[in-house]
């Protein structure tokens, strides 16, 4: 009897709860985008071959994050998936040699492939070991034409969406555009190709572009997200990354940006290889917009190997960053299992670093707050996500005029 009633209850429970799942499972899910980043893999070697000095992945590595990108496409459903930069082992070095392109080549189209299943759009960054000659940023599109099994080759890796060209039409050597990922174009991802600031350039021409593609962007209401590989302000070595001749790209980038900053949702970039938010300063040094540093899935650079999935509201603010990460280090290379699969590991930085409710706008509270609120919370972050090597780098959590113009 007393067996039978507990059964009962327990059935009751079990109904109620498979209710309770029903109802959350109907539910869409909270819209968001999905972004990855400097890959650098290795294809040739699993990980304790391919871990080397540089923290390349090794072909263990990316299966296991392929297996996670396509689990969170399934659970999540994000709107598109960003991917930006930096595809090939860092050796394979020139970006032109046979081993690059077809690191690039897998890299690219795998993403491709898992995109096209769940019909949304793939957009793509250069990264400076994506460039023939490195670091001189000239973007070769017949590069990945090649290797991206595209018939059009104007669409290099965007599997979907609609491209717009810039201005002079030279889109495939400059490697910048413009592409509306949601059916309403309500929100336009601009693409910059900050690797041609890696050498010292007076070349502003980018940045008049930018800001036609702003004015432009708020003229028909849209909303924006600006992308790239190398962040502005100063890198993990404490030098400026966006190298400076005798003007201050830094300077001219902010400058653009600042008259059209309600338009602008968030500025995203990667190349440090470690996860961080970031405020961008007006002129005036007044919180202007929220920016990410987005980690790699390559180690090398002591950071987990992570990618991060990014909500936003129904205006387009984001709202939280959920941060996937796998706890492979250095030190547990030799164990293989540990490796292949991903795990359930997951940071919200709404939930769990500044203890917030969720539906708190990760956009409001980062340009609201005291910069040394932002960086207390950032170190929270590493201390979590950025553990599994030598802390050899860091980002700057405060992108200023100046920082990086002395
Ligand atoms: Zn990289």
């Amino acid at each position: 009897m007393k067996l039978i009633k507990y059964t009962t209850v327990g059935g009751i429970l079990l109904m109620l709860a498979s209710f309770i799942w029903m109802g959350s499972s109907s539910d869409s899910p909270q819209p968001c985008f999905l972004v990855v980043s400097d890959v650098h893999l290795n294809e040739q070697q699993h990980m304790y071959s391919a871990y080397n000095g540089s923290g390349d992945a090794g072909y263990d590595l990316w299966g296991a994050a392929k297996d996670k990108i396509a689990s969170i496409l399934k659970d999540r459903k994000p709107s598109f998936i960003l991917l930006l930069g930096d595809l090939p082992m860092h050796h394979a070095l020139p970006a032109d040699s046979d081993m690059a392109k077809s690191e690039i080549s897998s890299v690219i189209n795998s993403l491709k492939f898992i995109a096209s299943e769940h019909n949304i759009p793939l957009i793509y960054a250069p990264g400076n070991n994506d460039i023939p000659g490195h670091h001189n940023g000239v973007f070769s599109a017949s590069h990945f034409r090649a290797y991206t099994d595209t018939d059009n080759p104007d669409q290099w890796a965007m599997a979907f969406g609609n491209v717009q060209y810039p201005a002079n039409g030279r889109l495939s050597d400059l490697g910048y555009y413009s592409v509306w990922p949601l059916a309403d174009h309500k929100l336009r991802v601009i693409v910059l190709n900050t690797v041609t600031y890696l050498s010292k350039t007076n070349d502003t021409s980018q940045f008049i572009w930018l800001r036609s593609q702003l004015r432009n962007a708020q003229g028909l209401g849209e909303k924006v997200l600006i992308t790239m590989h190398v962040p502005p302000g100063s890198s993990y070595d404490g030098k400026a990354s966006w190298r400076k001749a005798d003007v201050c790209l830094q300077e001219v980038f902010i400058r653009s940006i600042e008259p059209y900053r309600r338009s602008i949702v968030g500025i995203l970039t990667s190349h440090t290889h470690k996860e961080g938010i970031k405020v961008y300063q007006d002129s005036q040094g007044k919180p202007m917009d929220i920016g990410l540093s987005i980690p790699g899935i390559a180690p090398g650079h002591g950071n987990y190997p992570a990618m991060e999935l990014v909500s936003y509201d129904s205006s387009f603010k984001l709202e939280d960053v959920f941060t996937f990460y796998h706890t492979y280090s250095a030190d547990s290379v030799t164990d293989q299992t540990n490796i292949t699969k991903w795990g359930d590991q997951s940071i919200s930085f709404i939930r769990d670093i500044v203890h917030r409710p969720s539906g708190t706008s990760l956009s409001d509270l980062i340009i609201s707050s005291a910069p040394d609120s932002v960086i207390a919370w950032q170190r929270r972050t590493e201390t979590i996500l950025n553990e599994a090597g030598p802390k050899r780098y860091d980002s700057p959590k405060v992108v200023s005029v100046t920082d990086g113009c002395e």
